[in-house]
């Protein structure tokens, strides 16, 4: 008896059986989430905040004194400038505005993460820092993505899905001009890493470089080895510091820690 004609009917219907299932496994894999989470943020932007008014810029890497920080997106307004942390997670989320860790529950499996609150003022004082702007015009926002349910009360920035838009919105008071809104766009361009895999790539990298003093430092801003140097004026005359060898094509200092 010959089998191969049965074979190849199921085949003939089933083909798609294997893509579709390699489909939804990538579907569920949390790269796919990442992505996708970023992209809904992205889309709920474009459909309600006018980028004429609220300028957007993603996916941003700055130098910092001590490495680089990587902002997910930045909304540029006339009512503010508004710093946007993703969190794609999903079960339940327990937290405070001062709590150092959060909690995600799963079912009964609890796994604490870092206060998002907390990570996005890193990100806030380094635009602080790269921006001549007044302070209270910066608003950190969170933003958390996939099926969460927050079992704690949060306060009013830390958002889900596409509430944010209404919490930005909730700015009605203009607090810059355009020239100040125009030139924070392009003081966030100018000093802004290029946007790469390898700008991706070197975050990563320097993060886990960071906590190893032996490790050798490449300058975040120009990829030349950094070097020791000891500051010879200034309030900190005598210490110790990293500066870049590329020095004075290339400015870049960070802190000894
Ligand atoms: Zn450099």
């Amino acid at each position: 008896m010959n089998f191969s004609p049965t074979i190849y009917e199921v085949l003939k219907t089933l083909w798609w059986v294997i893509p579709m299932m390699l489909f939804l496994a990538f579907l569920g894999s949390p790269k796919f989430k990442g992505i996708f989470g970023e992209a809904l943020v992205k889309v709920a932007a474009w459909l309600r905040l006018p980028a004429k008014v609220y300028h957007p810029i993603h996916n941003v890497t700055i130098p910092t004194l001590d490495g680089t920080t990587q902002i997910d997106h930045i909304f540029v307004s006339c009512f503010g400038i508004f710093v946007v942390e993703t969190k794609n997670m999903k079960g339940w989320i327990f937290g405070g505005e001062n709590q150092k860790q959060w909690t995600q529950r799963i079912f009964k499996k609890s796994s604490p993460f870092q206060n998002p609150l907390h990570q996005n003022y890193k990100h806030v004082k380094a635009l602080e820092t790269l921006l001549a702007v007044p302070p209270e015009t910066l608003h950190s926002v969170i933003v958390f993505m996939g099926d969460s349910t927050f079992k704690s009360p949060m306060p009013a920035n830390v958002t889900r899905g596409g509430d944010y838009i209404t919490y930005i919105k909730s700015f009605r008071n203009p607090v810059l001009s355009e020239a100040q809104v125009q030139k924070a766009i392009a003081q966030i361009q100018s000093g802004r890493l290029t946007p790469s895999w390898e700008t991706d790539r070197q975050h990563v990298h320097q993060l886990k470089n960071r906590a190893d003093p032996n490790a050798e430092r490449k300058c975040p801003k120009c990829g030349k080895p950094m070097v020791l140097r000891t500051a010879k004026r200034g309030a900190n005359a005598g210490n110790q510091f990293w500066g870049c060898s590329a020095y004075p094509k290339c400015r870049m200092v960070q802190n000894i820690n």
